[in-house]
């Protein structure tokens, strides 16, 4: 096992003080700060600050991709580390997007290949030819949008808000709650003009602004709802992630719970700071919310408009080890609370990434030990079985990223 460094990546929607005060740097940062990537992914792969040879992940991987994966992971995966691990600092919204399946994701990539789009075009969808599937687990309250809410549902919310130019959208919906009027009402303000998406905003802000202050039961209802509205129709005037988000599930996730997102799935996250573990994909169709690369046509071809109840992901515990259990195959995803001098053995096959995110922690493995500091991460190549976590003081947390279902293939 190595120490592996995180690469920040400044977004407008980052903070200034999260990412900065968990790594021991000093805060407010001089940008805004959004995520921290431990992985191998070729466009920020984790440096190796101890290493004499490969400087990153991705090298030490190239260089000897049995030794890091393990054959089974190698083979499944194309010699690549399958899983990409991040911390997220969500000062505010960020862009309403949806990720393809991997026939989707194959799909997109060939024909942009065949168009002649440079991979690294500001135009270009699909970067990559995979899906990515993607977990989300708090680490303070975390706010989202996800999935389409249950028409009859957002027919009530809608009306509630009353507004003129959507009136014939919502009678649509009443007359007939289905995906596909859904997907017609959808696609149909996705194509709006910005104009247009100003003028409705406006009426938005004031009635969802009016309805918050009048109260009663359609506020105590939809009252995250109503405050979402109103408050991307404030910061983000004439996009069309405002009247999109009236149409989805808001989420609330209390530290410790997850949130799975399937490929298909439109979401956005408003705040909070949270672990994310997804398919090592870049692999982003955006609707709003966001000054990068928006392409509707692309986006509502690959959305599921099936609605959906939120399942908030609750992990299997053992006490200690909390685990987050998904249909993804690139990862799996594990929470360890551990205190006071007690040493907990990992059964650890593959290839993985030990991230402490409060307190110190010893790491050991056969006759090595490695200190872990809040804000630091270890590679753990596979065949390193026999871990084993001890908090350095009261209390520490990590967080382990390993590949899903095949490394319970590679332990039997
Ligand atoms: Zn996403």
């Amino acid at each position: 096992m190595e120490l592996i460094a995180g690469v920040i990546k400044s977004y407008d929607w980052g903070s200034r003080t999260t990412l900065a005060e968990l790594t021991g740097r000093t805060a407010p940062s001089s940008t805004t700060e959004a995520e921290m990537w431990f992985g191998a992914h070729e466009s920020a792969p984790s440096p190796l600050p101890e290493s004499s040879g490969p400087a990153t992940l991705v090298e030490r991987i190239g260089t000897d991709p049995l030794a890091s994966l393990g054959s089974q992971c190698r083979d499944a995966f194309g010699g690549r580390l399958p899983f990409l691990l991040k911390v997220l600092a969500v000062q505010r919204s960020l862009s309403l997007q949806a990720h393809p399946t991997e026939v989707q994701a194959r799909a997109g990539y060939a024909g942009e290949n065949r168009g002649g789009i440079p991979l690294d075009a500001a135009h270009r969808n699909y970067r990559d030819d995979r899906h990515k599937p993607e977990l989300v687990v708090a680490l303070e309250q975390f706010e989202a949008l996800a999935g389409f809410r249950d028409v009859p549902a957002t027919v009530d919310l809608l009306t509630a808000i009353d507004v003129p130019e959507l009136a014939e959208d919502v009678a649509l919906l009443a007359a007939s709650p289905t995906p596909g009027k859904l997907k017609c009402v959808a696609t149909r303000w996705l194509g709006l003009s910005s104009e247009y998406h100003t003028q409705v905003d406006d009426t938005v802000l004031k009635r969802t602004t009016a309805l918050l202050a009048s109260g009663g039961s359609v506020v105590d209802r939809f009252r995250a709802e109503l405050s979402t509205a109103s408050e991307l129709a404030r910061d983000y005037r004439g996009d069309r992630g405002v009247l999109m988000s009236l149409l989805l599930n808001r989420v609330t996730l209390a530290p410790g719970e997850g949130l799975y997102l399937p490929a298909g799935n439109l979401h956005a996250y408003l705040s909070g700071t949270a672990v994310e573990i997804m398919a090592n994909s870049d692999n982003v169709l955006r609707g709003g919310l966001t000054t990068k690369h928006i392409d509707v046509a692309e986006l509502s071809a690959i959305l599921d408009f099936d609605p959906i109840s939120v399942e908030v992901l609750r992990p299997h515990s053992s006490g200690v080890e909390y685990r987050y259990s998904t249909p993804a195959r690139e990862f799996m995803l594990t929470r360890w609370e551990l205190d006071h001098s007690t040493a907990y053995v990992v059964d650890n096959s593959g290839p993985s990434i030990v991230l402490c995110m409060s307190g110190d922690a010893t790491i050991r493995h056969a006759g090595t030990t490695r200190s872990l500091h809040t804000g630091e991460a270890l590679w753990v190549p596979a065949g390193e079985t026999d871990l084993s976590f001890e908090a350095d003081g009261p209390r520490a947390q990590l967080f382990v990223a390993s590949v899903g279902k095949v490394s319970s293939e590679l332990a039997a």
